[in-house]
C-alpha cells in the first residue's frame, strides 16, 4: 500500500488535489463520526499518515525516489524498507487531522517539542561506499544543559507556581471543528506542562535548557551509499532543553571518491590499459579491487579496445539489498604517439602481414 493508493490520488496529483482527497478520506472515517468501528480507525491512521508524507515535498519527493521516507538506511541491515505507515497511532493522526484544518491553538498542544534535525556532510571512500563500514563522525549540536538538567531554571533559587494554568500544567478548551465541538486539554504553554515557572533562569543556558556541544559518535554505514543519500539517526540530532526530546541527526553523503573507479549503478568499471601487442596476444594482469586488494584477470587473445572483462560480485554492495555488483574491466588500448625507426620498420611489416591486412565485406 502507498500513500497515494491510500489517498486515491495520482502520483501526479497537486498538492491541493491531495489536500482534497485528505480532507474527505478523514471526514468520512474520523473516530467521533464511526464510534466503535476499528477498520474506520485504521483508515483514518493510514489517511492521516499518508497525507502527512505527501504534503511534505521533501519527504514526497524521498518517496518517489526510494519508496520510503527513512532513505536509505531505515530499519537497517536485512529488514529492508521501512513501512511508512508503521508506528503511526491514532494519537497523531487526531493531532495531525486538528492541525491540518486550523484548529491548532498555535502550537502549543500536548505534542512534546522536537527538537531539529542537525546534518552532516560526510565525504566517503570508494571502500567505505563500496562495503559498508563503522566510521567515527564529530558532530556539534544542542544538547539538554548540564547545569540545570534542560529546565532552564537556576537550581538554586527555585521556582514558582505557573499563573497561567494555576499550577496545573494543562490547559483545557472547548474546540469548535469541521466535526462539532470537543474538548481538548493543552500543555500549558507558559510553563509548558511542569506548573511552575524558575524564579531565576539558569545562567549557562540562559534559560534555554540546551547548550551546544560538540561529540564524536559511530555510525554504521550500510554499503551502496551513494552522493546525496542520508541516513537518520533518531534522536541524535539538537535537544531543544525543557523537557523536549532532541530532534534526528542526518548524515548527507557529501561525495565519493571512485579513485580510478567509475560508478554504473552496482557495478565499478575499471579501464585497463593494455598494449596492442598484448590485446593481440592476450596476458594476465593485476587490477585493484575496492577493498584495496587486487586480482589477476586473464585477458583473451585477440581482445578489442572497449571490451569488458567481469570480475562478478565485486563491485558496489546494493543499498537495503543482499549481495554485490560486478567489477567491470574494461580495456583500451596503448597506440603509442612516436615510434623508433626500427619499430616502424617493423610496423610496416605487420601492416603488410596477412592476419593484419583488413578484409573486405562483400
Ligand atoms: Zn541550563
Ligand atoms: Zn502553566
Amino acid at each position: 500500500m502507498n500513500p497515494y493508493e491510500v489517498l486515491g490520488v495520482d502520483r501526479s496529483a497537486s498538492a491541493e488535489d491531495i489536500k482534497k482527497a485528505y480532507r474527505t478520506a478523514a471526514m468520512k472515517n474520523h473516530p467521533d463520526r464511526n464510534p466503535g468501528d476499528h477498520q474506520a480507525e485504521e483508515r483514518f491512521k493510514k489517511v492521516a499518515r499518508a497525507y502527512e508524507v505527501l504534503s511534505d515535498p521533501s519527504r514526497r519527493g524521498a518517496y518517489d525516489r526510494y519508496g520510503t521516507t527513512e532513505n536509505p538506511r531505515a530499519s537497517g541491515g536485512a529488514g529492508g524498507m521501512h513501512d511508512i505507515f508503521s508506528g503511526f497511532g491514532l494519537d497523531d493522526a487526531l493531532r495531525a487531522f486538528m492541525e491540518n484544518f486550523g484548529f491548532s491553538a498555535g502550537g502549543s498542544g500536548s505534542r512534546v517539542v522536537q527538537g531539529e534535525d542537525a546534518t552532516v556532510r560526510v565525504n566517503l571512500d570508494l571502500e567505505e561506499a563500496a562495503l559498508g563500514g563503522r566510521r567515527e563522525i564529530e558532530v556539534e549540536r544542542n544538547v539538554s544543559c548540564g547545569e540545570c538538567a534542560g529546565t532552564g531554571a537556576d537550581k538554586a533559587s527555585g521556582s514558582e507556581s505557573c499563573r497561567h494554568c494555576n499550577g496545573l500544567g494543562k490547559i483545557s478548551s472547548i474546540r469548535n471543528t469541521l466535526l462539532g465541538s470537543f474538548r481538548t486539554v493543552n500543555q500549558c504553554p507558559v510553563c509548558r506542562g511542569r506548573g511552575s515557572i524558575p524564579k531565576k533562569l539558569c545562567d549557562n543556558c540562559r534559560g534555554r535548557g540546551f547548550e551546544k556541544k560538540k561529540s564524536t559518535i559511530v555510525v554504521d554505514l550500510p554499503a551502496g551509499l551513494s552522493k546525496g543519500h542520508y541516513i537518520r539517526l533518531r534522536g541524535q540530532g539538537h535537544h531543544p532543553g525543557q523537557g523536549g526530546v532532541p530532534g534526528d541527526l542526518k548524515l548527507l553523503v557529501n561525495n565519493i571518491d571512485y579513485g580510478p573507479f567509475t560508478r554504473e549503478e552496482d557495478d565499478l568499471v575499471y579501464p585497463l590499459t593494455i598494449s596492442y601487442p598484448q590485446a593481440v596476444l592476450g596476458g594476465e594482469f593485476t587490477v585493484p579491487l575496492p577493498d584495496g586488494d587486487s586480482v589477476n584477470i586473464k585477458v583473451s587473445s585477440g581482445t578489442r579496445a572497449g571490451t569488458r572483462f567481469k570480475q562478478k560480485h565485486h563491485g558496489m554492495g546494493r543499498l537495503n539489498r543482499r549481495g554485490r555488483g560486478d567489477l567491470l574491466v574494461e580495456i583500451d588500448i596503448h597506440v603509442p604517439g612516436k615510434v623508433k625507426r626500427s619499430e616502424r620498420e617493423l610496423l610496416r611489416k605487420l601492416e603488410e602481414s596477412p592476419s593484419f591486412i583488413i578484409k573486405k565485406k562483400q
